[in-house]
């Protein structure tokens, strides 16, 4: 099964995205933990993108679509692929199209603007992982420390709210418009498209999440 997760930064993809993977035994594809391991590793591409991500902007399509090309040939896409945080533009969208890669489910989580601020200031992420928590509404076993390698969470720079509001811009600006974009789609390739209500329990929405995808 290959999916897209569409929805605004802060909506819960991320975290959504583990128990998706899990159940349809799909690797997460999330185009940030690509742009920020580069970014760690101080590579050629993290150089090129270490700015623009720091002040919220967009990723060069360019540059993501060469990325996430390569990403699914590899072995452990055969059986499909979870997009997380891609496509983010309409030439990445389209890009996939001209590619020759059919998409089966587009998945929105929606999430109004107020509610996303106050998320993301609670936001602390595993580097390591791209796994994240929230300090109030889903906040780790031990405080400070990812459940799972026990190492240190950290606060991304980008979650800073004046960043968060430029993100926010750009998401109705140049990625809300994917939501007509899929939702239009017709004819025997076009995804099956649903929408999801993300705000409440982390659980609640990965009951209505996984039953989207059935
Ligand atoms: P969030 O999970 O908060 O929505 P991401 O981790 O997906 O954020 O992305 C972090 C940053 O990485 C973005 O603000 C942007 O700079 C860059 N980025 C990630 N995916 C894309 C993409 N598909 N196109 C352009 N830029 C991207
Ligand atoms: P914006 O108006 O900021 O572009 P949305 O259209 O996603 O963003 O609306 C923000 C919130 O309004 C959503 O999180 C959702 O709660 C609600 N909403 C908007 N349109 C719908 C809809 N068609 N069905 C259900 N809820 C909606
Ligand atoms: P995205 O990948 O869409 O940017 P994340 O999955 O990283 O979003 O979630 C953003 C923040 O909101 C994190 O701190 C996360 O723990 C928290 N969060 C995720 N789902 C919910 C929810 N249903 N209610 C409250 N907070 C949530």
């Amino acid at each position: 099964m290959r999916v897209i997760l569409l929805g605004p930064p802060g909506a819960g993809k991320g975290t959504q995205a583990q128990f998706i993977s899990e159940k349809f035994a799909i690797p997460q594809i999330s185009t940030g933990d690509m742009l920020r391991s580069a970014v760690k590793a101080g590579s050629p591409l993290g150089l090129q993108v270490k700015e623009v991500m720091a002040s919220g902007g967009l990723v060069s399509d360019e540059i993501i679509i060469a990325l996430v090309k390569e990403r699914i040939t590899e072995a452990d896409c055969q059986n499909g692929f979870l997009f997380d945080g891609f496509p983010r533009t309409i030439p990445q969208a389209e890009a996939l199209i001209t590619a020759g890669v059919t998409i089966d489910n587009v998945l929105e989580i929606a999430v109004a603007d107020e509610e996303i601020v106050t998320r993301m200031s609670g936001r602390r992420s595993h580097e390591g992982s791209g796994r994240t928590y929230h300090l109030v509404y889903n906040p780790p076993k031990q405080e400070g420390l990812d459940d799972i390698t026990g190492e240190k969470l950290v606060q991304r720079e980008d979650d800073q709210e004046d960043t968060v509001r430029n993100r926010l811009n750009i998401y109705h600006e140049q990625t809300k418009p994917l939501v007509a974009f899929y939702s239009g789609l017709t004819g025997s390739d076009a995804p099956k498209y649903s929408r999801v209500e993300g705000v409440g329990a982390v659980e609640e929405i990965t009951r209505k999440v996984l039953a989207a995808l059935e």
